[in-house]
This record gives structure tokens, C-alpha cells and sequence, in this order.
């Protein structure tokens, strides 16, 4: 089109810099979409309301088809075509998936981008501003952008998009397929994600899934994580009478489960958060050097969390939270029993239960880790069982333990010498400057479901500023973190 405008002089002189432009640089994808944004603030930031405006939640089926349905036209109108993603045997309110596909001539890889157009639910009268009425508001100086979705997860589609606008608009020559694969129950816990990629395992193949979502570095430095870790569950009840006694006449010698299962959780850990379950860290592989080095040279953010959490102290024996967040953990994410303040009575409760939250990392399995904690409570004298205990049950076992285990969700951990994962490096590199690599991230994604469907290694690259109340009312996205993340896009965009 540019070329058509210039006369045939200039056109002459063109092929000679063309020709001489092999040695000198052409201008970096980076660089050209730090260009594009640059004089479109404004402009950009409309477009992002615009995509932030449609409700996003699992609540509203309708607002989500409608979320999906503006992405298909934004994929359509970058010239990709774009269609829906489902499986057959679906109800049909299941939110699709949003794929597209921009095949490039010549091209011997494909990377695939992934991101969740869907955000967690809203309780409005929480937001200072309604969730779906973006408005930007400066904070220390600083815009953001507020709406549910701003940073989870809709900047990384947005930053996608743009980015590939800037290429296009520079008439970038891309070397590799591009996909892009836009879930819509990310927040529910991606209960179908599998079953469709399954049905389209020809489509969502490449040679790197970028899973793009979460928060970058408290320090605002990128990060790039190489897995995840895994998740398993316990729901773990201790009997004691059949119902509440008065703890007058029967203080001192009926069981009390309350007391029984803080007995019982208190052995499973030392005070420095070590668990001492047995074989608890059995299996565990083993930090590779690349990883071992990469995560001595990410930032220490332990104090100002502290600080920020108004704790005086943290765990794990002197270890650093990164370091710590490559081993397993155990939790205790809640505890019932009884009643307090007002409600409490003077009674003996009938049951305790117990929340236990198990982090998984490499080398360990669901069941196995739920298992050794089942042993555990077994070496406690405990008879377990897993639905509600009969009366028979009860009178002839001392103690009495109903242990409820879920499926749980595998950890991941791609190797950092791999060569596309050292490519997907140097990308952002080239975008971001030195960029923190991390061998896990503490929480859990299902790259492990989309491994097996697709076959390809993942890596996650995040965008959005730590500080955007994820998951919470008034969620935001730093306006700097979009303009960034589209830099960061358009260079992975522009992989070989
Ligand atoms: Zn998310």
C-alpha cells in the first residue's frame, strides 16, 4: 500500500536499503508497538472500557456469550478466522472458547497464547464504582483502569489484540502461526477446559502455550513462571457425642472433638511450618541448577510483605517465600466447632471439622500426599472412614475420623533449559529488560490439563501489577502494566 504511493526514484532507493537493511537492525517489535501505544493512550484506553464493559461473570451466561462473541469479531477484524470452541456433549450455557488462528507463510512453529475473557463473581455494593462502569482514577500518581476483569484476565487479551495491531499496522513480518485461545470458565476452575481442547486437539497444538494471566513481580518487574503447583483437598471430621453435651456435667470425660482435632492438627506441623507428616516430602524432584540459580537471583520481597500482611514474624526456618513456594504445603484453610462470642453455649460439640488445603509440587501425586495424611490420622488411633460414621462406628472405635479427598489437580514444572522455553526468555528480554524467572508459581493453573490436550510445554507470562485486587472488589489494572504487556506481546508474537 506505502509502496504504490512512492515514486519510481524512491522505490529504487528503497530496494537499496532494503538490501542494506540486512545488517542494519529493523525496528524491534517491541519498539514498534512501544510506538503504537505510545500516541494512542487515550484512544487504547476507550477500547479497553469498551471490552471491559460487557459483564463477565459465571452468573450471567448471557454477558459471557457476549464477551465471546465481541472477541470473535475483534480476532475477525486482525483478518484471523476465529470460531467458537465447544464440545458436543456440553450444555449449551457453558461459555465457549474463543479460538483464532493466524497462519503465517513459511512458518515452521506455532505459539499459542492463552488467556480467560471470564472474571470472578461481583458483590457490587463492595465496589466504590460499579464493575462494569470502567473509570480510570490516578493512584500515587499513576493511572489505573477499575473494573471487574481489568486485570484478571481481560488486560492479556486486550494486550494481545493491540499488540497485533501495531504489528500488523507496521506490516511486521511474522515468522510463526499465531493461536489464540480465549477461555471463558478459567474462574469457575476450568471444569471443561479438557473435554474442548480434547475435541479440537488439532487445532490448540504448538510448539509453547503461553499462559498468560496473573501478576507480575511485587516490585513491578516481569515474571516469567515455568509451572505451577498442584492442589489436593481434605475435609477431615472428628466425632465425639452423638450430640452437644452440656460441658458442666460432662466436662473432663466426654471426648471433646474440638480439643481432638487441634490435637490432631497440631502434630502435623512444627512451629516453623515444616510438616511432619511421614514421607510428606517423599518424591519430591528435585530443583534443576538453571532453576536453582535463576530463583537465588529473584528479588527478596519478604519484609515488605510482612510489612504489608502486619505479621511479625513468617515461617519455613529462614527461607525465603519463592524458595518456599517450590515445596509442598499443608494448610488448614478453616475449622469449625461449636459456637463463639454471642452464640457460644456451654456445651461439649458433637463434631470438629477441619479444611486442609495440600500444594503439590513435582514428583507427588494427589492421592498419594492425601493418603499419607489418611496414615497420619490412622497413627493418631483414629478409625477412618469416608462417609458419615454409623452409631456402631462411633461406639466401637475410640476416635472416630470421616476423611473426604477430592480429585486434586497435578503440579507442573516446564525445565528452563528447554530451547523454546530460553527463546520465550529472550523474547521478553528484549521487551522488558532482565526479567525474574521462576521455577513455580505458589498457586495452582491447570497447565497440566492443557498439557496433556495439547501436547506442548507452558509457560506463564503475566501482565497485570500485583496490587489490582484480583479476585476482590475494585479490581484495576495499572494503565503502565497494559502498555508493557503489549510491548511484551508483540515481541513473543514475533518469535521465530
Ligand atoms: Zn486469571
Amino acid at each position: 500500500m506505502l509502496r504504490a504511493r512512492l515514486s519510481p526514484l524512491f522505490a529504487a532507493l528503497l530496494v537499496v536499503t532494503a538490501a542494506s537493511a540486512q545488517t542494519a537492525a529493523p525496528l524491534s517489535a517491541p519498539k514498534i508497538a512501544q510506538a503504537y501505544t505510545a500516541s494512542r493512550h487515550d484512544q487504547l484506553t476507550a477500547q479497553f472500557e469498551e471490552f471491559l464493559r460487557i459483564p463477565n461473570v459465571a452468573a450471567d451466561p448471557a454477558g459471557l456469550r457476549r464477551n465471546a462473541a465481541y472477541l470473535l469479531q475483534q480476532l475477525r477484524a486482525h483478518g484471523i478466522p476465529a470460531v467458537l470452541l465447544a464440545a458436543p456433549e456440553l450444555p449449551e450455557n457453558v461459555p465457549p472458547v474463543v479460538y483464532g488462528e493466524l497462519k503465517v507463510e513459511g512458518a515452521t512453529r506455532t505459539i499459542v497464547f492463552y488467556a480467560h475473557y471470564d472474571g470472578q463473581p461481583v458483590v457490587a455494593s463492595d465496589w466504590a464504582t460499579p464493575p462494569f462502569a470502567p473509570v480510570v482514577k490516578e493512584v500515587d500518581g499513576e493511572a489505573r483502569v477499575y473494573a471487574r476483569g481489568a486485570g484478571d484476565d481481560k488486560a492479556a487479551i486486550f494486550a494481545q489484540l493491540t499488540a497485533l495491531t501495531a504489528l500488523q499496522a507496521a506490516n511486521f513480518p511474522l515468522k510463526a502461526n499465531l493461536r489464540f485461545i480465549w477461555e471463558g470458565e478459567e474462574e469457575a476452575g476450568s471444569p471443561h477446559l479438557e473435554q474442548i481442547l480434547d475435541e479440537h486437539r488439532k487445532l490448540i497444538t504448538g510448539d509453547v502455550w503461553l499462559v498468560c494471566d496473573g501478576p507480575v513481580d511485587q516490585t513491578r518487574k516481569q515474571v516469567i513462571l515455568f509451572g505451577a503447583r498442584g492442589d489436593a483437598h481434605i475435609e477431615l471430621t472428628v466425632y465425639g457425642p452423638e450430640h452437644p453435651l452440656h460441658s458442666g456435667h460432662y466436662g473432663n470425660w466426654a471426648p471433646n472433638p474440638a480439643m481432638m482435632l487441634a490435637q490432631l492438627l497440631a502434630g502435623m506441623k512444627d512451629a516453623e511450618g515444616h510438616v511432619l507428616i511421614p514421607h510428606f516430602y517423599d518424591g519430591v524432584a528435585p530443583l534443576g541448577t538453571l532453576e536453582q540459580s535463576a530463583l537465588a537471583a529473584a528479588p527478596v520481597n519478604d519484609e515488605r510483605l510482612r510489612r504489608e500482611f502486619a505479621l511479625g514474624s513468617s515461617m519455613g526456618g529462614g527461607e525465603h517465600l519463592l524458595t518456599l513456594l517450590n515445596q509442598p504445603s499443608l494448610e488448614v484453610t478453616g475449622v469449625t466447632a461449636g459456637k463463639t462470642g454471642a452464640q457460644a453455649t456451654n456445651s461439649i460439640p458433637a463434631t470438629a471439622t477441619a479444611s486442609l488445603d495440600l500444594r503439590l509440587v513435582v514428583g507427588e501425586q494427589a492421592r498419594i500426599q492425601q493418603e499419607r495424611v489418611v496414615d497420619y490420622v490412622r497413627s493418631q488411633g483414629y478409625f477412618v472412614t469416608s462417609g458419615e460414621p454409623t452409631v456402631e462406628e462411633r461406639t466401637t472405635h475410640a476416635r472416630v475420623a470421616r476423611m473426604v479427598l477430592d480429585e486434586g489437580e497435578a503440579p507442573l514444572r516446564t525445565a528452563m533449559s528447554l530451547p523454546i522455553a530460553q527463546e520465550v526468555v529472550k523474547a521478553v528480554e528484549s521487551a522488558r529488560g532482565s526479567v525474574i524467572l521462576l521455577p513455580t508459581s505458589g498457586g495452582t493453573v491447570p497447565l497440566d490439563a492443557m498439557e496433556r490436550a495439547s501436547g506442548s510445554p507452558t509457560l506463564s507470562i503475566p501482565i497485570a501489577n500485583h496490587d489490582d485486587n484480583q479476585h476482590a472488589a475494585n479490581e484495576n489494572l495499572r494503565l503502565q502494566n497494559l502498555w508493557d504487556g503489549i510491548e511484551t506481546m508483540a515481541a513473543l508474537m514475533a518469535m521465530n
